[in-house]
């Protein structure tokens, strides 16, 4: 079925490839004239055969004699004749040399080929606009070209590429049918009841509608849940770095920033301000929550309004977050420089970070004691305080020293892991893949864009009113049927705007099933 969209006939051209200095420019022309454009572009020669790469000499349309003026030479052209294209139309295709004044000359004589018009430059995306248009690509896939030109980490590629392969479009487009198939059957209910036959009665028939919607109710979820996976590769995890003051929360985060992450954009502000940026760490897009404003309250019986408007800051942020790390750190025990040393943590932030769908304990300034006592005050932590956190007593802290990752770094030593900074990231990195990961027959999912994910909540909807008018039919078999249907109809409409097919034409589309299936007027 083809979409019914105005169909443009000119011809388009644009350059294709980046814009910077290159070796090599391509200018792609899509439309039903590109044969003529190729004559006007090389008259001296025929057209290199369909999708095989020819050496041609480009000359200025209209030149005669000594008059011709060559705009590029050795020139690679193809000829890709439609309808099986990127475009579904006529495409030529010119390499050209990547000097922007070749490329300049190149574009200028193109639209000369055609005096008498019908060729112009391409809209943004309109060459994309055309493969939609001649259902070579399905919305979906349109999504997830975009998502793959716009993909700045690994993972968001991958992502993109998943979304790429078309079983989405196919996927929706295959539920949308079986929903207008059942409707199709509900409608001849309604329309042609009493004495006309039927294989199926009214009620087994809407509970084998019923179980149809359950399947797709069932499969809905599972893409929604992808599209929140596959959101968190796109707009990045947000991390959040939580503990009292003085643990060495800013310490860590220059130590990650530093070691295991690169920037990928930061909005203006000193380096201070990296809180702010957005990271990639091993090829996932992340962000750090600014955690400025916790406070610990130990020491005083008040808590003051700041304090306590500080403590609600950073409880939303935990719980905004996909990743809490909660910070703790040996400190002396007293002041009296007595030589013993405690924990220090906020058992707030621990519980707070509990309820995080991941979480992080690690403790800090392990070089502030020697092994043992450190090993012994671990053990206290974990069995004293993380054992009496519900969601937390199976919790493994991690061991670190920002100020030893720091030494090696100053000092340029080589160490396997300097201050634990690496093993953190590791752990990191695993909590990201637990948040964005899905089994290898259900990669796809990571294609479902925020769009399609709106689209499927709405359907979602209908698909559940649908469920509730059905079950009072069940119940005393007086349900409103018209409503049912309605609804079918409507959840077939959201699925129709995923795909952008097949969103006009329905009411023909669902007389077409009923007629197929039931020979009325027979
Ligand atoms: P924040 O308040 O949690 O952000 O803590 P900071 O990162 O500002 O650090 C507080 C103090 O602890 C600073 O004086 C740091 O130099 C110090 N510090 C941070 N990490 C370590 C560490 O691993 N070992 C030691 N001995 N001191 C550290
Ligand atoms: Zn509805």
């Amino acid at each position: 079925p083809s979409a019914r969209l105005p169909l443009r006939d000119d011809t388009i051209y644009a350059l294709s490839s980046g814009s910077g200095r290159a070796g090599i420019a391509v200018i792609r022309i899509s439309g039903p004239d590109c044969l003529d454009v190729y004559h006007a572009l090389c008259p001296a020669k025929p057209p290199p055969k369909p999708r095989f790469a020819g050496v041609r000499t480009l000359v200025e349309p209209g030149g005669q004699g000594s008059t011709v003026n060559i705009v590029d030479s050795d020139a690679l052209v193809l000829h890709f004749p439609g309808p099986k294209t990127v475009t579904g139309e006529d495409v030529l295709e010119l390499h050209v040399h990547g000097g922007a004044a070749t490329v300049k000359a190149v574009l200028s004589a193109i639209p000369k080929s055609l005096p008498s018009g019908g060729i112009r430059y391409a809209e943004p995306g309109e060459f994309t606009r055309r493969a939609f248009i001649n259902n070579r690509l399905d919305l979906a896939q349109v999504e997830s070209l975009g998502d793959t030109l716009a993909a700045e980490t690994e993972q968001q590629r991958r992502a993109a590429v998943r979304g790429n392969s078309g079983v989405l479009g196919k996927t929706y487009e295959s539920w949308r049918e079986q929903l207008l198939l059942a409707r199709g059957e509900i409608e001849a209910l309604i329309d042609f009841s009493e004495d006309q036959h039927f294989d199926e009665s009214p009620a087994e028939l809407l509970s084998n509608v019923t179980r149809l919607v359950e399947g797709i109710l069932h499969s809905i979820q599972l893409h929604q849940d992808g599209s929140q996976r596959s959101e968190l590769l796109r707009n990045g995890i947000r991390i959040a770095l939580l503990g009292p003051p003085n643990v060495g929360k800013s310490s860590l985060m220059n130590q990650i920033v530093g070691r295991e992450a690169s920037i990928v954009s930061a909005e203006a502000g000193t380096t201070r301000d990296i809180v702010e940026a957005s990271l990639d760490i091993r090829g996932y897009l992340c962000s750090f929550a600014d955690t400025a404003g916790i406070r610990t309250h130990k020491t005083s019986a008040v808590i003051g309004a700041i304090e306590q408007e500080g403590i609600r800051r950073a409880r939303k942020k935990a719980l905004d977050s996909d990743v809490v790390i909660v910070l703790a750190s040996v400190e002396p025990a007293d002041d009296s420089g007595g030589g013993s040393h405690r924990i220090s943590y906020d058992t707030e932030t621990l519980q707070l970070a509990a309820g995080a769908q991941q979480c992080l304990v690690a403790v800090n300034k392990s070089d502030a004691v020697d092994p043992q006592s450190f090993a012994a005050l671990l053990q206290h932590f974990k069995t004293s305080v993380l054992c009496s956190v519900e969601g937390l007593h199976k919790a493994e802290p991690l061991t670190l020293s920002c100020k030893a990752a720091e030494k090696a770094a100053v000092a340029a030593v080589r160490l396997t892991d300097p201050g634990g900074i690496q093993t953190l990231t590791d752990r990191l990195v695993q909590s990201f893949a637990a948040l964005t990961s899905l089994p290898d027959d259900l990669q796809h999912l990571l294609g479902v864009t925020e769009r399609q994910n709106q689209l499927l909540t709405q359907c979602r909807r209908h698909l559940l009113e649908f469920m509730d008018e059905a079950s009072v039919c069940g119940a005393d078999g007086d349900a409103d049927i018209v409503l049912a249907a309605e609804h079918l109809r409507l959840a077939g409409l959201r699925l129709a705007s995923i795909t952008g097919r097949g969103a006009s034409g329905d009411v023909e589309e669902v007389l077409g099933v009923i007629f197929e299936k039931f020979c009325v007027g027979k």
